[in-house]
């Protein structure tokens, strides 16, 4: 069927039933290499290049995405990493200030040295004096909204207009809105990166990164060219989980929005919290913005304890339903500190700036029971 619409692509796209045996779902293809017909003869020649269980899944995240081609990574990072690869030593970028800080720690600690990289962090939220942040050598505009921990709200559509001024690249991390409720690619992005293994895998079992981008064979035919050089590419075990998870990706999604919206709800009337950063409320800043480019808000917030560090340890330790780590997207809730865990690779002078406190936490919000998720808040706030 052409022009599948959403839910029907993350289910039927990337395969039929299996020609040689009838099989409804993809085989696991794990052979390290392919019999050529004659000497360069072949449709698959090395698993690292490209191999069968890859290639369905990068058809469908291509789909999913809206997007035109699709490339798979062994992580986010080495997604990351391999985009830096295409622009070379020497280039700037432009990037927003509150990104993960993973991202931060490859531009600012690993390509700073290695590619000569540097980057102008900006609070899109001001005034930006682009003729003054644009240099010659800038490359590209590096956007994450939501955002990782505050969920800032940049838009895609003014950042991609204003790149186009400048004949710069916009390249989105859509981890924490996912395809179901955010399309870069659709709003003019010319590339979509994942770290799939947050929603995309959804149950907090795999660790994996995705590409996708819109019509550019110059840019395809790079990527595909380091994917293969560089070699930081996913087992087809993991490739065929991914294919697995993402005929969830829907349902997972509807059920994380609905309840995030609950849970942001009850906590932004709690005496005990002030101030939860969820872009679904209506007082929350750039609410206007997320409504227009997303589908659903996510199952992402942070919130602010009206407490010290004590209290905030207190309340973590009285949660039964969370589970204290790090990561997101699963379908279990999870709660954690992000100046003592994810972001702790940031500079404390930077975290305090971008508002990341001792008080603050960063909730994912999982499938369970609603009511469950909620008592199990409202019980470990009585503690505090
Ligand atoms: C987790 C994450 C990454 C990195 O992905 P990995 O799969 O952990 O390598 C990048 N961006 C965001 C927003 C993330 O949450």
């Amino acid at each position: 069927m052409k022009n599948k619409k959403f839910n029907t692509k993350v289910i039927h796209s990337g395969h039929g039933a299996d020609e040689s045996t009838g099989s409804v779902m993809p085989p696991i293809n794990l052979s390290s290499t392919f019999k050529q017909k004659n000497p360069g003869e072949f449709k698959y020649e090395y698993a690292r290049t490209k191999n069968p269980t890859r290639d369905v899944l990068e058809q469908l995240i291509a789909e999913v995405e809206g997007g035109d081609r699709a490339f798979a990574f062994s992580s986010g990072m080495a997604a990351i990493n391999t985009l830096c690869e295409i622009f070379g030593s020497n280039c700037h970028v432009i990037c927003s200030d509150d990104v993960y800080g993973g991202t931060r720690r490859l531009f600012d600690k690993v390509k700073a040295k290695s590619q000569n990289l540097e980057v102008s962090y900006v609070d899109f939220d001001t005034n930006v004096n682009w003729d003054d942040l644009v240099k010659e050598n800038t490359k590209f505009i590096w956007i994450e909204t939501p955002s990782n921990p505050l969920l800032k709200i940049i838009d895609i559509k003014n950042i991609v207009e204003i790149a186009k001024g400048f004949k710069i690249l916009v390249i989105c991390d859509n981890t924490f809105a996912s395809a179901y409720n955010q399309r870069p690619l659709e709003l003019g992005a010319d590339i979509v990166m994942n770290s799939s293994t947050k929603y995309l895998g959804g149950h907090s079992d795999l660790i994996g990164g995705s590409i996708a981008l819109n019509k550019n064979e110059a840019i395809s035919e790079e990527i595909q060219y380091l994917q293969n050089a560089i070699g930081a590419v996913p087992s087809p075990f993991d490739c065929y989980l991914l294919i697995r998870s993402i005929k969830t990706l829907s349902v997972r999604m509807e059920k994380h929005n609905s309840n995030a919206m609950q849970i942001a709800s009850f906590l932004n009337n709690h005496p005990k919290i002030t101030k939860v950063y969820y872009p679904g409320l209506e007082d929350s800043k750039n609410h206007d913005i997320a409504k227009n480019q997303m589908y659903g808000f996510g199952g992402m917030m942070s919130i602010v304890l009206n407490t010290n560090m004590e209290g905030v340890k207190k309340f973590l330790k009285n949660l039964s339903v969370f589970t204290l780590a790090e990561s997101l997207g699963g379908v279990e809730s999870l709660i954690e500190h992000p100046a003592i865990m994810t972001h702790a690779s940031i500079d404390k002078s930077i975290r305090d700036t971008l508002g990341i406190s001792d008080s603050l936490l960063r909730l994912s919000i999982g499938i369970e029971d609603v009511t469950d998720i909620q008592d199990d808040l409202e019980e470990a706030l009585k503690q505090i």
